[in-house]
């Protein structure tokens, strides 16, 4: 089963699927990890916050995969904003790597007005090579001007809330044009949403024999966005990365676009201090 791969705008290649381990537990994630990369997964998006970089490291480790082959992303907490070199070298010594492939600002935390001087350390990160990229996760348009704006790196991408019920369709319209991918993260709404219940999910997975969840999974893959849901289940990572045997047609994928409601089932990125 091959993952397609995206190009990033500094030329970087991303497989457009991967597995998340927000929430999992520290004890269990070398676990899950080495089954997600038994099951072919390339492509892991953890942070610092989630206290579980340790046990992706020794996932990563025992699994003798060839460093290249993997895309690991971390992400740079808020308190950190204003000594991002340091939590970097935090985060890659609990990895056990000497790279991540994208490093990620987790949040604005505008109030602050730290998010600026961290995405000019983070381009010195990049040039010393030690992550492959660099880019955001919940900014909005305001946030994403303004760094591009005082520095010379557009971010590679922007990791936000995206599902079926919230599309994020003006963010999108701004950032992708300027070669900024976008990342969904809470893919299948965190479970908070009825979504796998909605006529236009359930009805597509019983035409084409597939479950709910990996319609929603398609959906994304097809709409162009980067998506890593998380599973703490072997048999639920293998479902979610068996999507590639079957499309959505244009009347079912815009049977998905319509259950936009603009509604949010996480955090506003105003609300995170
Ligand atoms: P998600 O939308 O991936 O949902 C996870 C939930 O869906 C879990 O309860 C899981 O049991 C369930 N699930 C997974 N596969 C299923 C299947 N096949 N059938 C039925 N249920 C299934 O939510 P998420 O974990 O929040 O988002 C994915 C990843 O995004 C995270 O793990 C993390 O890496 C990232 N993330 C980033 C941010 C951020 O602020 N940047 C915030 C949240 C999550």
């Amino acid at each position: 089963m091959t993952v397609p791969a995206l190009q990033l705008n500094d030329g970087t290649e991303i497989p457009q699927l991967g597995v998340g381990v927000f929430k999992v537990d520290p004890g269990e994630t070398e676990r899950i990890v080495a089954d997600a990369l038994e099951l072919g997964y390339r492509h892991i998006d953890t942070a610092a916050i989630y206290g579980n970089e340790e046990g992706v490291g020794r996932a990563i480790a025992a699994s003798g995969i060839p460093r290249e082959q993997l895309f690991i992303t971390t992400k740079l907490w808020n308190d950190d904003q204003p000594a991002a070199a340091e939590a970097m070298d935090r985060s890659l010594e609990k990895l056990g790597l000497d790279h991540v492939d994208l490093y990620l600002i987790h949040w604005p935390v505008a109030q602050r007005e730290t998010y600026l001087g961290a995405w000019l350390a983070m381009e010195e990160l990049k040039a010393a090579g030690r992550t492959r990229s660099i880019g955001v996760s919940n900014f909005q348009v305001p946030h994403l001007e303004l760094i591009m704006k005082e520095s010379s790196t557009t971010p590679a991408v922007n990791q936000v809330e995206l599902h079926p019920a919230f599309q994020q369709r003006e963010l999108r319209a701004f950032q992708e044009p300027l070669g900024v991918r976008t990342e969904a993260w809470g893919p299948l709404g965190q479970g908070k949403y009825e979504l796998f219940a909605q006529p236009a999910v359930a009805d597509a997975a019983a035409a084409l024999g597939v479950s709910p969840a990996q319609v929603v999974i398609r959906w994304h893959l097809e709409r162009g966005i980067i998506v890593f849901p998380k599973s703490n289940s072997r048999e639920r990572m293998a479902q979610n990365f068996d999507v590639f045997g079957f499309e959505l047609d244009e009347a079912q994928l815009a049977a998905l676009d319509a259950l936009d409601q603009g509604k949010r089932v996480g955090s506003h990125p105003d609300e995170v201090s």
